[in-house]
């Protein structure tokens, strides 16, 4: 494996990739208020390069921050000298992407069905969207592939559509990926898609939903972004869109709805990964679901999946008012992480997003929920920080597994509650 090792590492540096060596992962905690906005000045210290993986909330909830490894002395002594307490969760983070290239190499192969795909490993886009293919022709009378738009960059922007038939059903959304280096999203979407085809007529309840309801599956949310992970950065959050008057690229998706858009909990300064973008709906992979949802008309859950934190969320985001729905909201959410955790035991937090992370302005399931569609949801998969966004491959399958219990459930409970 050395000599594979090696290998992996040589064509990275081949290929320009963007190296982690001695990068660290910091978790802090922070013991009040007065800490949490101390952590919060580091953020708008740019020369530091930091990475904010889980950004500072209420005290007691820890914040991970990657640090690059020329800023790693002054973020200590920074820390130390206000007393803030912290442990290093990734000694180097370039050693786990040097692992996860390894994996994927040694577990390389062509699939020429979905059976033989590898759930297992990381996929690229090009294998994701071949994916697509099999499945449709595999399907052809419950899979079809859509087009609902293109990316900034020009590549297609594809929705699989789970359908029996009717016109116009009522809908269930479901995205993985807007923010693309959460690998484990688009790897568990690959497996929910699988698994809806493998379930149909099987399983009592994926039927009843499916003879009654569609299902739309976006895997690759952000491509732009989801290619760049794989050619340049692995790190990469954001869209690939440019911004006039500023050297820094792109926008971060999910700040970019129109809710709630450019107030507290987003930034305007385009070089954050909290970026904004100028106005709402400027990306085109926003702006192509927002289209694709005003169009239908009759979608009735929407969920959104991100990594990592092993949470739960419904509306708001952007504000402190409880939604009109959310004692059922807070119900469903209760017997969907239940369902999770009944497989693995994995532990899941659940609640608003302003009350159990922090105020984020511009989200996806405020706009939807604004538009009248009750089931919004957000997960933030496993794990709590050990590997954060670099979750190993062996992890996909359970989490896909438990995570699709937690979907079940709310599709479950948004077909015996028409509305
Ligand atoms: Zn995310």
């Amino acid at each position: 494996m050395q000599g594979l090792l090696i290998l992996s590492v040589l064509l990275g540096a081949v290929l320009g990739k963007e190296d982690f060596v001695g990068h660290q992962v910091l978790r802090i905690s922070v013991a009040d208020e007065a800490q949490v906005q101390t952590v919060k000045e580091l953020e708008d210290l740019e020369h530091l390069q930091l990475d904010f993986w889980r950004g500072p909330a209420q005290p007691g909830s820890p914040i991970d921050i990657r640090v690059p490894f020329p800023s790693i002395q002054a973020v200590k002594v920074f820390l130390e000298a206000r007393d803030i307490r912290y442990t290093v969760m990734i000694e180097d983070v370039q050693s786990l992407l040097d692992e996860e290239q390894e994996q994927m190499f040694a577990s390389q192969s062509w699939a020429r069905s979905t059976n033989t795909f590898n759930y297992a490993t990381y996929h690229t886009l090009r294998e994701i969207y071949d994916f697509m293919d099999l499945l449709a022709a595999e399907h052809p009378q419950l899979v079809s592939k859509l087009q609902i738009g293109s990316s900034y960059e020009g590549r297609p922007i594809y929705v699989l559509k789970f359908s029996t038939g009717g016109n116009n059903r009522p809908a269930i959304w479901i995205d993985t990926g807007i923010h693309s280096r959460e690998w484990v999203t688009q790897a568990s979407g690959v497996w929910f898609a699988k698994k809806i085809t493998q379930d149909y007529g099987q399983d009592p309840t994926l039927t009843a939903i499916l003879d009654n309801m569609d299902i739309f599956l976006e895997i690759v949310t952000n491509p732009d972004g989801f290619a760049f992970t794989h050619s340049k950065n692995r790190l990469w959050r954001k869209t690939r869109s440019l911004t006039s008057g500023s050297t820094c690229i792109g926008v971060d998706p999910n700040r970019n709805w129109d809710a709630g858009f450019g107030k507290a909990g987003a930034s305007s300064n385009p070089c954050s990964e909290t970026y904004r973008g100028k106005f709402a709906n400027s990306e085109v992979e926003v702006k192509s679901i927002v289209d694709f949802v005003k169009d239908h008309r009759n979608i009735k859950a929407f969920i959104s999946i991100h990594s990592y934190s092993q949470l739960l969320l419904y509306p708001f985001g952007y504000k402190k008012e409880s939604p009109a729905d959310k004692d059922e909201l807070d119900q469903v959410a209760r017997s969907a992480v239940e369902a999770l955790t009944s497989l693995y035991g994995t532990k899941f937090k659940y609640g608003s997003i302003i009350t159990t992370i922090y105020q984020a302005s511009g989200g996806t399931i405020d706009w939807t929920y604004n538009q009248g569609i009750k089931y919004s949801f957000t997960f933030e998969l496993r794990d709590t920080g050990r590997y954060g966004f670099l979750l190993p491959a062996s992890q996909i399958v359970p989490t896909a597994q438990e995570t699709w219990l937690a979907l079940l459930t709310i599709m479950e409970h948004t077909l015996n509650h028409p509305y």
